[in-house]
């Protein structure tokens, strides 16, 4: 074994220090970017925080609102080309990525779905583990097939893996093995990369492509949103901070006769529920579950959060005088 001895960091270990600065309120702060990107061409405009493509929060109901503050949802893969074709009326496809996985039966059902509507601008190839020689034949395949889309593709923590999907056709890659609030990995499989180092060192990678990163996992806060960006993330993905809402899909919970409900099923898309949900929980020996079922308090309607975390966000760049999000990490000591 080698031991790698530099420090690594997540967001727990780390503050954004404070700086003089010339911004006078939070309402001076822009939160939005335009992107232009290395494969497709294409340009993207908006604030750059993303809908984790999970059954709870990958949902139309919650593009509906994320939309209109120019946040993007990456939906999630078990929407039928039907379900598409009918939430067009409501959903801006600019801000609407089509998620797949990597099986055959996945690409066949990528097309179908982007035939649902040509001004779709997003891909996401998500699989738990981007490491496989296998994802980078996949990632080319349909970086072949759709040359003019945004391709978001992982998820990997290191900087060799995330050039290497740069170059088999990504423009985006999603960094996170582990950090994620329901999942497991880190304790099933003792594997994975502290969140903030791995923005950081993926970003870094990245950038030196003309490629760009999207944090995934790990965020519990506003704090650390703006945390991720601060090292260096150019869109960053939540799931848990946008769970337990009305806006979701989960199971209600109601203690007594109380007719609001107190807490709401939240669950990784490889945990237990998921697989059954989904009609893949084979229990053999080789597959067991990476991700678990929680309980988060039921939060209502869904905008108020996400005011919250855009105002977190804008607070960190008074604090350190970025007037846009496009400074933060520059700004940041
Ligand atoms: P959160 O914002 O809740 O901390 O993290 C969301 C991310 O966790 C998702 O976008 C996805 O990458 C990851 N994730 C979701 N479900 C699971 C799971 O069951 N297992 C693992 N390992 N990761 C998961």
């Amino acid at each position: 074994m080698r031991l790698e001895r530099d420090v690594k960091l997540t967001f727990d270990d780390v503050l954004i220090r404070p700086k003089r600065s010339t911004l006078i309120s939070r309402s001076d702060v822009n939160l939005e970017r335009e992107f232009g990107f290395r494969h497709s061409k294409q340009k993207w405009k908006g604030i750059p925080i993303v809908a984790a493509n999970m059954d709870t929060t990958g949902l139309f109901s919650i593009a509906k609102i994320l939309q209109r503050y120019k946040m993007i949802t990456c939906m999630q893969k078990f929407y039928s080309t039907k379900d598409f074709e009918q939430a067009w009326e409501d959903v801006d496809p600019n801000f609407a990525a089509v998620t797949c996985g990597t099986t055959e039966n996945s690409f066949d059902l990528l097309e179908r779905k982007m035939a649902t509507n040509e001004n779709i601008k997003m891909i996401c190839i998500d699989v738990a583990n981007g490491y496989r020689e296998v994802f980078l034949e996949y990632v080319k395949r349909v970086r072949n097939n759709f040359p003019e889309k945004i391709l978001i593709a992982g998820n990997v923590a290191t900087r060799e893996m995330t050039e290497a999907l740069i170059l088999a056709g990504a423009d985006i890659v999603k960094v996170g093995i582990g950090p994620g609030s329901v999942c497991t990995t880190r304790k099933v499989a003792g594997v994975g990369y502290p969140q903030l180092s791995a923005i950081a060192e993926c970003a870094d990678g990245a950038h030196g492509l003309n490629g760009h990163v999207m944090a995934d996992g790990g965020c519990s806060s506003p704090g650390d949103v703006a945390k991720a960006f601060a090292a260096g993330a150019d869109f960053v993905m939540i799931g848990g901070m946008l769970s337990g809402h009305d806006e979701c899909a989960g199971d209600l919970i109601f203690e007594d006769d109380n007719p609001t409900p107190v807490g709401m099923k939240f669950y990784g898309m490889a945990s237990e529920t998921a697989m059954e949900k989904h009609g893949n929980l084979i229990k053999n020996e080789y597959r067991g579950s990476e991700g678990k079922t929680v309980t988060v308090p039921y939060r209502g309607a869904v905008k108020p959060t996400v005011v919250d975390i855009l105002s977190g966000v804008r607070s960190a760049c008074t604090y350190v005088g970025a007037s846009n999000l496009k400074q933060l990490s520059k700004c940041t000591t």
